[in-house]
């Protein structure tokens, strides 16, 4: 489908009956054709793409470059298969590249320093196998490759017809980027900024020390910019990005508020907070023993990179218990 001169979206759904698509975009230039960002790797992500290529005329061999905003499975998944059947080179920011070898190809430690982490959080013994395996399954949906292309902040990609500057805007995962056009004012946001959702932000084994402190930095640096269209990689097109920014901001700080609430009842651990404060922002449910394994899991990562930036700002003191971090508030 053709958004404006030069910008197609095709989107691609999710397997497994999960509800959702990610959109992917190919800009047209006179020196070639750039692919931002791919689906999962499965069939009916393959069929969407090839009939939205069809649908607009677009030729495979015509896509010279594929830029991935971040390694996460719904952007990155079929890049392997989409490399081979353009011809095409991937790009990347270098901490990504990193990434994607740890959280694909060597898992098994990264699964174990996950457990860790849940379980110094607070997260019973009868439910931390569960919420370790909880992403396991999206494993096949993924065929990895090497990017040719090392991205850094401040690099361009140009196709002849438009030049796109590299917006390293980590907090989602630490080497997301955003591509931004300054002619046209165009902003392919990736999972930074979402229309209808907010992006996940947690404290893992494989982010930041401070996710979330990095992702309202890098929020904000991108507010001051000016935007005519925002390209995210899921929902809808939009023109807002003041608006929306402020949303988002307003989002983390009613949840800081809640989770501060939290804590004026006595130390409790992140396992503890995640319980007792509402979730319908990840699912129809509100409660948090409604969520699947998976939500819960980035409800608890999410609580403790609020914590860490809470504790980073003075507000909170942690001590270990018993195994587990129990974090009070300063008075
Ligand atoms: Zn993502
Ligand atoms: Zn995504």
């Amino acid at each position: 489908m053709r958004i404006v001169a030069g910008v197609y979206q095709i989107r691609l759904p999710f397997p497994q009956s999960v509800p959702g698509y990610t959109n992917v975009y190919v800009v047209e230039g006179e020196k070639g054709n750039i692919l931002i960002d791919c689906g999962w790797d499965w069939p009916g992500a393959l069929w969407a793409f090839r009939e939205g290529m069809r649908n607009d005329s677009l030729k495979f061999q015509d896509i010279n470059w594929i830029v991935i905003t971040h390694t996460h499975p719904d952007h990155y998944g079929l890049a392997g298969k989409l490399k081979e059947l353009c011809g095409a080179r991937v790009a990347m920011h270098r901490l990504e590249a990193e990434l994607a070898n740890s959280r694909y190809e060597t898992s098994a430690v990264l699964l174990n320093e996950m457990s860790e982490e849940l379980k110094k959080n607070g997260v019973p013994q009868d439910e931390l196998t569960d919420m370790r395996d909880a992403s396991l399954w999206m494993q096949k949906f993924v065929s990895s490759c090497q990017p040719e292309i090392i991205l850094d902040e401040g690099d361009k990609i140009s196709n002849g017809t438009f030049e796109f500057e590299v917006l390293r805007t980590p907090g989602h995962s630490q080497g997301h980027i955003c591509l931004y056009e300054p002619t046209k004012k165009w902003l392919f946001s990736g999972d930074h900024v979402l229309f209808q959702t907010m992006p996940h932000i947690g404290l893992h084994p494989q982010s930041e020390d401070n996710p979330l402190e990095d992702y309202l930095k890098s929020l904000n640096n991108l507010e001051a910019m000016k935007t005519n269209f925002i390209f995210p990689g899921h929902g809808p097109v939009f023109n807002s990005l003041k608006l929306r920014t402020a949303e988002i901001l307003q989002h983390h700080d009613q949840r800081r508020k809640n989770i501060l609430k939290v804590l004026d009842g006595g130390m409790k651990t992140a396992y503890q907070i995640a319980v007792e404060i509402p979730w319908k922002d990840r699912s129809k449910a509100g409660k948090f023993n409604e969520l699947t394994s998976l939500d819960r899991r980035l409800a608890i990562l999410h609580v403790m990179a609020h914590l860490k930036l809470l504790d980073s700002e003075g507000e909170l003191g942690r001590i270990e218990q018993e195994g587990s971090y129990v974090y009070l508030k300063k008075s």
